[in-house]
């Protein structure tokens, strides 16, 4: 099978010119790398808003950053995405007249507020593609720009967070086997049925990279960013923490549900459906290989990273006898499904159950789940218990490896650390402890200390 790569470059990657030099300087060390995603640009030096949240507050009339406390106003973010396509267009030295009149075109083109906000927010993407790709073309790159309107990435109508429709993948493959050269791709949206512009969710231009890959069947899909890959702690509390150079799609799943904030894990969907590895690397330390995702390794180490996520509340209801109703489990939980709340664990006993749950979710709510849960339940208890940090070691390594738990809990007792809530995941690959949140910061250096030093 021919070699093919997918290349996604994330916003930061293509935020200025010197970037985007950097970004050639990628794709012609390696011929394979034949299709190009590109991000709107990012933050950098001279802006540190995103284009897409520009764009955003353009669409939103400076609502947008007003709800974030930023006084930016939406004529402000409309010359700062004309003024940065314009910095792009003459620090890259390419014509680019054109780039910046449409883009004004489009900038004021009048639409349905719900179709205007994602024909705005893919209008980054759009142009910063076209930006490239002219770049490229100066540089003697035989390159050509490919919309996804044109190949055909053919989305659902929830705007905002539009799904792909199975389709897309026979048009993407057939249009892009028709290129001469470098396909230069914008992440990010699609066109739905009836013909509007749609958006994935944010940070979206991943899954544009993971579809295209899945679709041309690649052989390899890179995304590139501006960390050298997946640590095994988050090192802003674990500086020494290291990349992790290989994990498998399971394990970065694990990590990722539990504030590993890598990217988009829709992307990794269809890519684990045909073995399609995926490498993040750095785009500022190319040479460094970064982290591999694949569907098998060889463990090398028991515990291959600790995830740690902040602001879980726990719900604890306690009745006699509610872990042998049948039902019980199922009729609680539909009460936190009303409100559209996502649930993380959900441990049982004879007499009792918790729930966790994401607590920026139930602001609220809280009180109104409380009241139905007191009316329709009738518990003996019912506490609401905020601020628990979860702890999460993962690794395939793990499993049938006697003891790790025992030392994790360990290394917690000697720091005189309680922990309140302790679940092992089934695959028996991660474990998970609920602690108070003032003891976090300790907690991750304990457990990183024991598990991973
Ligand atoms: N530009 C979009 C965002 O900021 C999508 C992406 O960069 O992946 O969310």
């Amino acid at each position: 099978m021919k070699e093919r790569i997918v290349c996604k470059f994330g916003g930061t990657s293509v935020a200025n010119a010197a970037q985007i030099n950097k970004v050639k300087d990628i794709v012609t060390m390696n011929t394979k790398r034949q299709y190009v995603v590109v991000s709107a640009p990012g933050r950098d030096s001279l802006d540190d808003q995103k284009v897409t949240d520009h764009l955003l507050n353009v669409a939103t009339n400076g609502k947008h950053f007003r709800m974030q406390n930023e006084s930016i106003t939406g004529q402000q973010s409309y010359e700062a995405v004309l003024g940065k396509f314009q910095r792009l267009i003459d620090d890259l030295a390419i014509d680019g007249g054109d780039i910046v009149k449409n883009l004004e075109k489009d900038m004021k083109t009048p639409l349905p507020e719900v179709k205007r906000l994602d024909f705005m927010a893919s209008r980054g993407e759009r142009y910063n593609a076209e930006v490239v790709c002219r770049y490229f073309k100066k540089q003697g790159i035989p390159s050509e720009l490919v919309l996804p309107e044109e190949m055909g990435l053919t989305v659902t109508d929830d705007f905002a967070n539009a799904q792909v429709i199975p389709v897309s993948y026979r048009n993407i493959k057939k249009k892009l086997s028709s290129v001469e050269g470098v396909s230069i791709i914008p992440g990010f949206y699609g066109l739905t049925e009836k013909g509007d512009i749609a958006v994935f969710s944010r940070g979206g231009s991943d899954l544009t990279g993971g579809e295209v890959a899945f679709s041309i069947e690649a052989s390899l899909y890179e995304n590139w960013t501006d960390t050298d890959g997946i640590y095994r702690a988050d090192p802003r509390m674990i500086p020494e923490a290291k990349v992790i150079p290989r994990l498998t799609y399971k394990e970065i799943r694990l990590l990722s549900s539990k504030g590993f904030d890598v990217f988009h894990y829709d992307a990794m969907v269809n890519c684990k459906k045909r073995n399609i590895p995926i490498q993040i690397r750095n785009t500022n330390n190319m040479n460094s290989e970064g982290t591999l995702i694949v569907s098998e390794r060889v463990p090398e180490e028991v515990v291959v990273g600790i995830a740690r996520k902040d602001n879980i509340a726990f719900i604890y209801i306690e009745r006699d006898g509610v872990g042998e109703t049948i039902g019980f489990v199922h009729d609680l939980l539909s009460v936190i499904k009303d409100y559209g709340i996502e649930t993380y664990h959900y441990p049982t006993d004879r007499d009792d159950m918790t729930i966790l749950i994401n607590q920026d979710d139930m602001v609220g709510y809280a009180e109104d789940i409380k009241e139905r849960i007191e009316r329709e339940f009738k518990p003996d208890t019912l506490e609401f218990n905020y601020n628990i940090t979860i702890l999460s070691p993962v690794g395939i390594g793990m499993k049938n490896h006697p003891g790790v738990i025992a030392e994790a809990a360990n290394s917690l007792r000697d720091q005189n650390i309680n922990i309140d809530i302790i679940i092992q995941g089934p695959a028996q690959i991660s474990f998970h402890f609920g602690l108070q949140n003032y003891y976090a910061d300790s907690a991750l250096r304990a457990l990183y200390n024991r598990l991973i030093e």
